[in-house]
């Protein structure tokens, strides 16, 4: 077991203490240092008000971010010159009331360490650690965060039910951790996220949104999926966690993971389902096409022509690239010989540089206008007969047999 704490966050430590507080690096960095895993980030907790932290890292090499963090007692803080390392300095807080199922209707600081780890959700994520004087590390864990960690056991600190109704995204973090770390869950947090689960209905969506996502990040979120099914339907109404659960392990690219797991859904529900928790535009493209040509056929030229022309060679710009594609069909119908020919031929057509496509003709609407076809609808008609015939072998791909092609043409 072993912390090791980065320079500026010992730096941050060592001077709250000089200023006679005491403060404790706490929560996901504990965790991952104790797992091997490199911490996203450095969270601080201290007996110090958020005034008085401000006060103490007033003075360089430091300087201090007061924003909206203040009212929960948060200052951000970083060691001049390097905005990266920063850390968040929490005042300790237990939470008051909750009413809305997730947020606290106050903070109040308290003097404790201990008061302010009983807060937090999970116990393997209610750990306390700082450098000591003797060089080792002051380790605090009071709610049996490391024995959980070891096993593999993520449990609510205190009683699940009480700790979901306060805060109800809790459940939807106690998935993405399972899944992050291929966690167990303890039962009985288990059996209260399934049944407090109507309470994500008051959770903002874009936040349900970033937990789905890193709940498919998950190494283990094929398991969690077949565990949580019913969380699954709420958060993607007419999804099929039942049928793609044992697919996605099968990769871990997360938006075919999220392809998978809604492909039965209708695609209008899904287009304003994946809007709602706040997916990016593109996010929604790829996931929305990959569905609608999941049963596409492999077996003719002119079949996979047209996927080559609808996924692009490469992931660019709004095009997912064909190696997307298949990835997904593999997940979707396992590792098939036809699959496996498909791919080998559309890389032999996009090595070839061949015509698949309008984007690889070798005419453009403007040659055609230029050669007196008048602009219009016609155009476009026009490029994509060339464009089939070019791929049905009916003529060359170039500028002259095209031209005399498209004055016979009858648009
Ligand atoms: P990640 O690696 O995803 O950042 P993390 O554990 O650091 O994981 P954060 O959301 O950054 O998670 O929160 C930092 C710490 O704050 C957590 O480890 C936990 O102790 C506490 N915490 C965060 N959100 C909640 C919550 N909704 N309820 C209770 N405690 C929470
Ligand atoms: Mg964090």
């Amino acid at each position: 077991m072993s912390v090791i704490f980065p320079e500026y966050v010992s730096a941050m430590i060592a001077r709250l203490r000089e200023c006679g507080y005491s403060a404790y690096a706490v929560g996901g960095c504990i965790r991952d240092s104790l797992i091997g895993r490199t911490p996203n980030d450095w969270d601080i907790t201290t007996s110090a008000l958020p005034q008085q932290t401000a006060e103490a890292f007033a003075v360089p090499p430091f300087r201090t971010f007061i924003g909206n963090g203040l009212r929960h007692g948060t200052v951000s803080v970083y060691m001049d010159g390097a905005p990266e390392e920063l850390c968040e300095i929490t005042t300790y807080r237990c939470d008051g009331t909750y009413s809305d199922y997730r947020r606290p209707d106050s903070v109040t600081f308290v003097r404790e360490l201990r008061e302010d780890l009983a807060r937090r959700d999970f116990t393997v994520n209610a750990m306390a650690a700082a450098p000591a004087e003797d060089g080792g590390i002051e380790f605090h864990d009071p709610f049996g965060g490391v024995n959980d960690l070891n096993a593999g056991i993520l449990r609510c600190v205190g009683e699940p039910h009480r700790r979901f109704t306060e805060d109800a995204l809790r459940i939807l973090r106690g998935m993405r951790f399972a899944a992050r770390f291929d966690f167990v869950l303890e039962a009985e947090t288990a059996a209260a996220m399934h049944e407090l689960a109507p309470l994500l209905a008051h959770i903002a969506p874009e936040r349900i949104g970033v937990e789905l996502q890193g709940i498919l990040l998950g190494d283990a979120c094929s398991r969690i999926a077949g565990e949580f099914p019913d969380i699954l339907h709420r958060i993607l109404p007419g999804c099929t966690p039942e049928r793609a659960a044992p697919l996605l392990s099968r990769t871990e690219n997360n938006l075919i993971r999220l392809a998978v797991l809604c492909a039965d859904m209708e695609e209008k529900t899904l287009d304003e389902t994946l809007k709602r928790l706040a997916f990016s535009r593109e996010v929604r493209a790829i996931v929305l096409l990959l569905i609608r040509w999941r049963n596409a056929p492999l077996d003719t030229h002119r079949a996979l022509c047209a996927i080559a022309d609808t996924f692009g060679e490469n992931m660019s710009g709004g095009s997912p690239g064909t190696n997307v594609y298949f990835d997904f069909r593999r997940t979707m119908d396992g590792d098939t010989a036809c699959i496996r020919q498909a791919e080998a031929e559309l890389r032999e057509i996009f090595a070839s540089g061949a015509c698949y496509g309008v984007s690889t003709l070798a005419i453009t609407g403007r040659d055609l206008i230029s050669a007196g076809i008048p602009a219009g609808p016609a155009v476009g008609e026009i490029l994509q007969r060339l464009t089939d015939a070019v791929i049905d072998g009916e003529t060359e791909n170039n500028k002259e047999a095209l031209l005399t092609l498209a004055r016979q043409l009858d648009c």
